[in-house]
């Protein structure tokens, strides 16, 4: 099974997707990688999506990644003695840490740690956005705010703080155990929430290591004025719109995206753009021009990935979701424009053997009119760096390593198999010709590039490039 486009869907599962037709439905019409949002749902609901995607893997024979997406330190506030009250534009509203329930004058805010870097001036955000309060003091226990956008406050809705750097670490006591838990299962990526500091992913890498890709959802202003040090020790990046949406105005997230996308593709990190793309999609079976524009709009800019969030995961199309992203993809990549901007977007190699044989791979792909670009890789290395070159015709990744294989379906362009270790050159051209022909990607006779590294099966040595001719099949 061979998909005609070059950037990935990730949908995301939950109750509107969880049986197993569904979840075949969606890979079937175009998803790569299945989001499993651990906000929702109890390890025993992960647990059987799992063995669902691993099962469809195995019967349809095409590795699948799967994101396991952590909570992160969502702030919320604590209970109120009637569910909710109703805040009044100009009132003034305290936050403070008596757990006892709150009214119209105060309520819990049940994160002690907050209170010592808030301050006078500093706005307070409730219930993605809709409430706004700005605050007057903080003495460290009491946080005295004024109502500038008044609404209902219900029972605890989420809180952003903008302004602040906050001093928490990016794992909580949940996100430990639904780790362990996600690595347990054998999850290929991990996505990491609220990142705010390089520092952040460093910890979290320190407990993962190797066992998962790890990706740093990018969503707080704070984690924008350290952006290149975050993206350069990430494995791949997302621009989260959602809550990034609540702490910017909407007028700057456009540019924080475009600005997230350029870095990414500088360093070869893959990224993701997520949420509300076909959000309309969640109740009505077309989306809105404006959101088939955004997600277009992505695609032409040189994203990896486009995301579906609700709209796969407790919407009323999830299929007709994914099928539109795939529609709108494929239109993208077939406009002329598309190249054009690809090419205008090229990014300058790294001084190393890698990248230097990336680039080579490209160019000789492309002047002798070779089908398909075959990268050997162990770690998907070779595979990143030669999809960071955007070239035009298709990277056929082969690895020994199944983990590998699910891994690189994030990644732009990669379409990623998996075959035995080989040990010689010869070997290796055959294992390309034939998984090239096995895969649909070129005839007898037709041209292909190939790059590994040797000694073979040692991460990081790109250092080979091989024209080799497609023979017929014995
Ligand atoms: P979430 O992340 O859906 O986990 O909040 C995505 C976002 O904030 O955009
Ligand atoms: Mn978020």
């Amino acid at each position: 099974m061979r998909r005609l486009r070059k950037a990935k869907i990730v949908a995301t599962l939950g109750p509107a997707s969880d049986d197993r037709t569904t979840i075949q439905a969606l890979f079937e019409a175009g998803a790569d990688v299945f989001r499993f949002n651990f906000s929702h749902g109890t390890h025993a609901d992960h647990q059987v999506r799992y063995n669902i995607v691993r099962d469809i893997e195995k019967s349809l024979g095409r590795p699948i990644a799967i994101l396991a997406d952590l909570q992160g330190p969502k702030l919320r506030v604590g209970q109120f003695a009637d569910g909710k009250v109703v805040l009044e534009a100009g009132a003034e509203f305290t936050l403070d840490n008596d757990p006892t329930p709150g009214d119209s004058r105060r309520v819990c805010l049940p994160h002690p740690e907050l209170f010592a870097v808030i301050t006078g001036g500093q706005s307070l955000l409730l219930d993605d956005g809709k409430l706004k309060l700005q605050v007057l003091d903080s003495d460290g226990q009491a946080i005295r705010t004024r109502v500038v956008n008044g609404g209902v406050l219900s029972d605890r809705k989420g809180v952003n703080v903008p302004d602040a750097v906050l001093p928490i670490p990016a794992l909580t006591a949940k996100d430990k155990r639904d780790l362990s838990f996600a690595l347990e299962l054998g999850v290929d990526w991990i996505a990491l929430s609220f990142v705010q500091r390089p520092e952040d992913i460093l910890e979290a890498r320190a407990i993962i290591g190797q066992r998962a890709g790890l990706l740093a959802k990018l969503e707080k202003p704070a984690a924008l004025q350290q952006l290149d040090a975050i993206v350069q020790v990430s494995d791949a990046v997302m621009v989260a719109r959602g809550d990034l949406g609540v702490e910017l105005p909407p007028e700057q997230v456009p540019g924080a995206q475009k600005r997230i996308l350029r870095s990414c593709r500088a360093h070869g990190v893959p990224i993701v753009i997520a949420t509300q793309m076909l959000e309309s999609m969640i109740s009505a079976p077309v989306p809105t021009r404006a959101e088939a524009s955004d997600v277009a709009s992505a695609i032409y800019d040189g994203a990896d990935a486009v995301m579906l969030s609700a709209e796969s995961a407790s919407g009323a199309y999830p299929v007709q979701a994914v099928q539109m992203m795939n529609r709108i993809i494929s239109e993208v990549e077939k406009d002329p424009l598309y190249r054009n901007m690809l090419d205008a977007q090229q990014v300058t190699p790294r001084a190393d053997k890698g990248d230097a044989i990336c680039s080579a791979l490209r160019s000789v792909t492309q002047i002798i009119g070779a089908v398909a670009t075959v990268t050997y890789t162990t770690s998907g290395h070779t595979s990143l760096r030669a999809a960071r070159e955007r070239p035009s015709a298709p990277i056929l990744s082969i690895t020994p390593q199944l983990s590998t294989a699910r891994k690189l379906a994030l990644v732009w362009g990669v379409h990623s198999t998996v075959s035995d270790k080989v040990h010689n050159v010869d070997q290796m051209v055959a294992a390309a010709c034939s998984t090239a022909l096995n895969e649909g990607f070129a005839q007898p006779g037709e041209q292909l590039t190939i790059t590994a590294g040797m000694p073979f099966g040692e991460p990081g040595t790109t250092n080979l490039l091989r024209i080799a001719e497609v023979w017929p099949p014995a």
